[in-house]
């Protein structure tokens, strides 16, 4: 049996007496590369923000490593492996790649912190390393500022791999992307999900089909179905909820 790297068990979430998610269980392995999909409003925003800490269950349990996450703050969450990456770009954009790089890689300095630990020569190596895997090796040294909004994105990808976390949240990736830049992000993800686990949230389905294996859909609050692309595609419920629109 895989070790699971998240589960959540009858997870929900009211506001004011709306429930945003509903006896919500999820589980995904170490390791994976999952995608989870569903119309607006189904839940997948407060679905990261039940992961990060950001919002505590009304009830259930988020697990991390088999670890429960009640009531540590988002902060504590991020340092024991959760990093999560806003739909937005947010990189200093008058500081180069390889500046963003180092600066997201020192970001929680602690004696812990294995980055810390590093040489600067190991820390150039593995910043050089980390450019490669994002493709921007040569505007390496160019403020961020004159990268497309695809590069950014890959840039801001990098930046959370930088952190070394163990559970990667991507929120929305390819939104107002063009295609090409669409199906480098899809690459890059594709890549890191050989040493990370990623969970993605998407709509578009191209992309899904490009980098999922696993999906899940989300529909009111709770999972409606999950399967591969395909299964999910063909689903009945599916098609009624999400694809038949
Ligand atoms: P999605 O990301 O799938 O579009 P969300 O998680 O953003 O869905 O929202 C799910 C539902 O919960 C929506 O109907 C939304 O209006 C509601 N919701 C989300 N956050 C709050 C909040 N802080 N207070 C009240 N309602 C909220």
């Amino acid at each position: 049996m895989n070790a699971k790297i998240l589960e959540t068990e009858n997870v929900t979430v009211s506001f004011d007496g709306f429930t945003a998610l509903k006896n919500l269980n999820f589980s995904m392995d170490l390791g994976e590369l999952r995608v989870v999909i569903g119309p607006n409003g189904a839940g997948k925003t407060t679905f990261l923000d039940v992961i990060t800490g950001k919002v505590q269950p009304t009830q259930g349990r988020v697990l991390f490593k088999g670890k429960n996450l009640r009531g540590f703050p988002e902060h504590r969450i991020a340092r024991m492996g959760i990093g999560r990456k806003f739909q937005t770009p947010r990189v200093y954009l008058n500081l180069t790649p390889r500046e963003n790089l180092a600066l997201a890689g020192n970001r929680d300095k602690s004696l812990w912190n294995t980055w810390f630990k590093q040489s600067p020569i190991e820390e150039r190596r593995r910043i050089g390393g980390l450019l490669e895997t994002i493709g921007l090796t040569v505007k390496s040294d160019l403020p961020a500022g004159l990268l497309s909004h695809g590069e950014k994105q890959r840039l801001e990808i990098g930046m959370l791999v930088a952190q070394s976390p163990d559970l990667l949240l991507v929120d929305e990736p390819v939104a107002g992307l063009t295609d090409e830049e669409t199906y480098n992000v899809g690459e890059l993800l594709v890549a890191l999900a050989e040493s990370h686990s990623i969970l993605v949230i998407e709509h578009d389905m191209e992309f899904v089909r490009q980098i999922a294996r696993q999906v899940t859909v989300l529909h009111e609050g709770t999972v409606l179905c999950q399967g591969t692309i395909d299964e999910v595609q063909s689903d009945p419920q599916v098609i009624e909820v999400y694809l038949g629109k």
